[in-house]
């Protein structure tokens, strides 16, 4: 096995463009900072990430339901859930380069880090982006794009309970779109000013709150290890009471061992009652849940696993990213998990003539019908097509040679053992779906 190339990012960010993971927003205009579209892989691959974390979150849980909030909401939400006032980041600038830095990211705070100039005081910034509702452009028309997905789900609290009939522990989940106009984005696609989250809140007892927190934190950190990141890449980190947010009582984050470092992929917060009464006090409408059965209000605590989905897929990717045999041999394999897979099968006829592209072309339609995301390739040497469906992290290619024209049999060819067997071509469907189940059945639900 080849070592990986000293600039893991830099080689990962160009493969991204190459294949189509992930291009530069607006690249034939020069760019647009920290903005990144996803191709035709990195869609698919995203979207899988999401899945993957509902179907654990929501569909395999009786427990859990789903809500979808807009990204705009009533600027009181925020004024209520202290973002307004509180969700700032400390910014200094240096007075010689003009480099902006996070002052919490820095060790000495009268020296530039870049070229040793004069830092300047600290100021605080405010996260949120704002814009206006309707034609005029006044303070009364002012509303904030999300920082978070988390808000929506509480001053919803009440209409999904009662609608769902939900009675504590239960949870509201939430995948979408959040902004903050981060002071200092980068790292591809791991900081950036418009990204999405996946979050839940789960609502309990407040006798409970430390056992779901416990619950929750060994929950997500199972989660990442089921969809194949390497455990040493994964570690838990206690936030510290200085570095809590205004509203958690504790915090810890699931952290990846990044090319640039341990960072954060997700935090689990325990909430406490603050966004409920917060909500409560300020909209004059209480959300504290009635038990029927005791008669008794109470506001639930709220344990909180909220991750990224941009900087989950980014971890994803970079854990699968891996360097096959040396020298001119060497080859790019992402040895992605069955079910994060962008394609799940390649369909590959050795030549272009002896009736095998037809045959090729009819598995490929069977997989597709079926749902297989699948490609059809059918240009260059069978070693090429092998290296290019590698490189795309597919897991199985399915090959149709002149014997396939004699007994209806194909070859099938797994992406990490390199191991190769026969099975009949009208098996594929079956053959494929069942791989891809089994590498489910080890997901954490
Ligand atoms: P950080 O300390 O990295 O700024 P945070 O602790 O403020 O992150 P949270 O408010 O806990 O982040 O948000 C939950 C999750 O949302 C994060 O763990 C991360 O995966 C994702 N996230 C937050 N900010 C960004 C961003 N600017 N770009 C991409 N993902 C983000």
């Amino acid at each position: 096995m080849a070592s990986k190339p000293p600039d893991l990012m830099s080689t990962i960010v160009s493969l991204c463009k190459r294949r189509g993971f992930i291009f530069q927003s607006s690249e034939i205009y020069g760019g647009l900072s920290s903005c990144w579209d996803y191709g035709p892989l990195g869609v698919e691959l995203k979207r899988n990430v999401k899945e993957a974390w509902w179907k654990a979150m929501v569909t395999n849980r009786r427990d859990i339901v789903g809500l979808d909030a807009a990204i705009l909401m009533h600027p009181k939400v925020w004024e209520a859930s202290g973002h307004l006032a509180g969700f700032t980041d400390p910014l200094v600038d240096c007075k010689s380069c003009k480099e902006r830095f996070r002052a919490d990211h820095l060790t000495d705070l009268k020296k530039c880090p870049k070229c040793g100039g004069e830092l300047t005081e600290v100021r605080k910034f405010n996260l949120m982006f704002k814009t206006f509702m309707g034609p005029l452009e006044d303070n009364s028309a002012v509303v904030y794009m999300r920082p978070e997905t988390a808000q929506g789900i509480f001053v919803n609290f009440l209409n999904v309970q009662q609608a769902a009939r939900l009675k504590p522990p239960f949870g509201i989940a939430q995948i979408g779109k959040s902004f903050r106009n981060e002071i200092t984005p980068g790292n591809f696609t791991y900081r950036t000013r418009e990204f999405e989250q996946m979050e839940m809140e789960f609502f309990v007892p407040p006798e409970e709150d430390v056992k779901w927190y416990d619950y929750w934190r060994d929950k997500r950190l199972a989660w990442y290890k089921s969809l194949g990141i390497k455990p040493d890449n994964l570690r838990l980190r206690d936030h510290a009471k200085d570095e809590l947010a205004h509203y958690a009582k504790a915090c810890v984050d699931v952290e990846y061992k990044f090319p640039f470092g341990w960072s954060e992929l997700e935090g689990i917060a325990n909430r406490t009652d603050f966004d409920l009464k917060q909500h409560s006090t300020a909209s004059g409408k209480s959300l504290a849940f009635f038990d029927e059965e005791t008669k008794q209000h109470m506001f639930p605590f709220v344990i909180e696993p909220a991750a990224g989905a941009d900087r989950a897929t980014l971890a994803f990717l970079v854990d699968a990213y891996d360097v096959d045999g040396e020298g001119d041999n060497a080859r790019t394999v992402l040895h992605f998990h069955p079910s994060l897979a962008p394609i799940k099968a390649a369909v590959l006829p050795l030549v272009k003539r002896e009736g095998m592209p037809e045959k090729a072309e009819k598995i490929y339609r069977d997989l597709l019908d079926n749902s297989v995301r699948s490609s059809f390739d059918l240009n260059s040497s069978i070693g090429r097509r092998y290296a290019r469906q590698d490189e795309a992290g597919t897991p199985y290619c399915i090959t149709v040679d002149g014997q396939s024209i004699q007994d209806d049999t194909v070859t099938v060819r797994e992406r990490d053992s390199r191991e190769q067997y026969r099975i009949a071509a009208t098996q594929c469907v079956e053959v494929i779906g069942k791989k891809i189940k089994e590498a489910n059945l080890c997901l954490s639900a």
